[in-house]
């Protein structure tokens, strides 16, 4: 989600926030880091167990944000991210979804300048977990 950053001008009543529907996954040291910077950044302690959950992928086990009705945990009813500052770099990197993928149904791709989109780009392929960029899939345990 990008709501929040003015370079961006994201509508969220136009596209209702669907960037954040998608769960992303995490590794164990991201959870534990996102918790740590939850707990710093909003005096909010996060229980692991009640908004996480237990994927497996080939490579290892993961973490899921948990899903309600189709919408990320930490989305509010306004339709904004309620640990903005700490969310995780994919959300971050949205309307990228991979070193070589946007999400077209995001409406923010086409006000995007190119340069914009290859630097998001870049930056997803030095953020995002080796191990998960080489599962095919997870199954939730
Ligand atoms: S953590 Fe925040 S930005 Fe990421 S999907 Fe959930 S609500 Fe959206
Ligand atoms: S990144 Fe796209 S889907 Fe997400 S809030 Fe912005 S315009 Fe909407």
């Amino acid at each position: 989600m990008r709501t929040q950053d003015s370079a961006f001008d994201c509508d969220i009543k136009l596209c209702n926030s669907m960037c954040c529907r998608n769960c992303a996954v995490l590794t164990r040291d991201e959870v534990s880091e996102l918790i740590s910077k939850v707990r710093e950044e909003y005096a909010l302690e996060l229980d692991p167990c009640k908004y996480f959950r237990p994927a497996k992928g080939e490579h290892g086990i993961y973490y899921a944000m948990k899903m309600i009705k189709g919408r990320c945990i930490f989305l509010n009813k306004e339709n904004r991210c309620r640990i903005y500052k700490c969310r995780p770099a994919l959300c971050e990197l949205y309307p990228v979804i991979d070193v070589d993928a946007v999400d077209e149904n995001c409406p923010i791709v086409a006000k995007l300048p190119r340069e914009k989109i290859e630097s998001l780009k870049r930056q997803y392929a030095e953020k995002i977990d080796e191990m998960i960029q080489e599962e095919e899939k997870f199954l939730f345990i």
